[in-house]
């Protein structure tokens, strides 16, 4: 009795063995399609740029450990220019590959720390930790002539696009007493007045908040 007791619970064992192997599999794929779907969740789908939401966040975040500790950090809007004369011309899939190729180009001169962003249609954000005014126009310089430099080969011709940059760097750290929320969505206003200006200067130019402040 006691030996096919035994065999029995052997029996058991094994089936169990077996179902958990299973279940380990099926845990395993979860957290696969998990972590894909957090990837998705962060990340634009044409540029593969982290996308607008994941951008703001992680910015907000940011911003606080660099007022914490007195660190200096910039933010710096793009606009592609003339770029609706380029769907106009060439149709928006031929948009889509320049879009595509100017992230690239501008990726190659970001440093492993620096983020950038797609915030809508053909306007990116990059946030630039420890990077102070001069740091981040001669950053904002070497994207701007690299972007210009750059042919875009689209079957049997080429295209060339220009950018306009506006760029904010923080120097005053002292703490005011409203969200960090708030204090993002001020820094990143001045930015865009920034880049208003490098557009009414006549485009492929990098203009700084302080810039427009000093006139
Ligand atoms: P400016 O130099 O003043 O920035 O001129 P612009 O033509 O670049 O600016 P405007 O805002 O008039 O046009 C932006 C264009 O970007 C219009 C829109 O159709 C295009 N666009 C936005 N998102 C996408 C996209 O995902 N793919 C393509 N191909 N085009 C896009
Ligand atoms: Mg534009
Ligand atoms: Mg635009």
């Amino acid at each position: 009795e006691i030996h096919s007791l035994l065999d029995k619970i052997r029996d058991k064992n094994l089936i169990l063995l077996e179902q958990n192997k299973e279940l380990l599999m099926v845990q395993e794929e979860l957290h696969n399609a998990n972590q894909k779907l957090k990837q998705m969740s962060i990340t634009d789908e044409l540029t593969n740029c982290y996308n607008r939401r994941y951008m703001l966040g992680h910015m907000t975040n940011e911003i606080a450990v660099a007022f914490r500790y007195k660190i200096p950090f910039s933010i710096m809007i793009l606009d592609i220019d003339n770029f609706k004369l380029i769907n106009d011309t060439y149709g928006h899939l031929v948009g889509d590959d320049v879009l595509r190729s100017v992230v690239s180009t501008v990726k190659k001169n970001l440093r492993r720390s620096d983020i950038m962003s797609r915030f809508g249609g053909e306007e990116f954000i990059i946030y630039a930790p420890h990077t102070d005014r001069i740091g981040a126009l001669s950053l904002a310089e070497k994207i701007r002539g690299a972007v210009e430099n750059h042919s875009t080969r689209i079957s049997q011709f080429c295209l060339n696009v220009t950018l306009s940059i506006g760029l904010i760097s923080i120097n005053d750290w002292s703490v005011e007493d409203r969200p960090l929320e708030k204090t993002l969505e001020d820094l990143l206003t001045k930015a865009d007045k920034a880049l208003y200006r490098a557009k009414a200067n006549g485009r492929n130019c990098v203009v700084s908040a302080d810039q427009i402040e000093k006139a």
